[in-house]
């Protein structure tokens, strides 16, 4: 079809605004029932020997530009306590934990899946239904070796879209599995349950009770 000029920079025109409009307007989903007081806590300052390593607040992450304006992790407090305790067990066995990523708002959420491609759709939340990072009940999470005080290796990287992120993964090396299935058991054994798709992600047993939110790290 012939579009004039004039019709082209109207069309143009429409196609802008529509995108500018739809992430305005793009807002978590209402979810009806009780829910509890979001308690959200920011996990270093309960347990200062947790480490961070906030790749969303670095260009090393899925969107490849920082989608957090501050390097901070929280988590609802029953949560954030339970975390502790799994950080306490591994401690003993010459680890600790390393945090990627706690409460997440729902913005950050609707940002992966839109730049996702739809073959690594089943490693991101769909924002309809939002993520348990978004109730502040879910973690992503590594060791640390304490002697060292490395990131140990796993048998794939973090947030990486590919078999290798399985929890049931054949592949690496045996020390790396056994990493693994240890972080899996600690976490598992203090309440959290771990995800079949991603070695790191860990749920919190209550994330039911606590409401999909929306508040940046600046207002926290
Ligand atoms: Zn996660």
């Amino acid at each position: 079809m012939f579009i004039l000029p004039k019709q082209r920079d109207r069309i143009r025109w429409v196609v802008l605004f529509s995108a500018l409009f739809s992430s305005c307007v793009a807002k978590p989903p209402r979810e009806k029932g009780t829910f509890k007081n979001s308690d959200l806590v920011e996990l270093i300052k309960l347990d200062p020997t947790i480490k961070l390593d906030i790749r969303y607040a670095t260009s090393k992450n899925l969107a490849g530009r920082p989608v957090y304006t501050e390097a901070r992790a929280f988590l609802q407090r029953p949560a954030a306590e339970a975390l502790s305790r799994a950080n306490k067990a591994l401690e003993l066995l010459g680890y600790r934990l390393l945090v990627f990523d706690g409460y997440r708002p729902w913005s950050v959420t609707k940002i992966f899946w839109d730049i996702t491609p739809a073959t690594g759709k089943q490693f991101v939340a769909n924002p309809k239904k939002g993520s348990r990072h978004n109730r502040g009940c879910a973690v992503d999470v590594s060791l640390y070796e304490i002697a060292s005080g490395k990131e140990v290796a796993m048998p794939g990287e973090y947030d990486e879209m590919s078999e290798r992120s399985y929890a049931s993964y054949a592949g690496g090396t045996p020390q790396q599995r056994a990493l693994r299935d240890l972080l899996r058991s600690k976490m598992e054994e203090n309440g959290f349950t771990g995800l079949d798709a991603e070695w790191w992600h860990f749920d919190y047993k209550d994330w039911k009770s606590y409401r999909i939110q929306n508040i940046p790290f600046s207002q926290l």
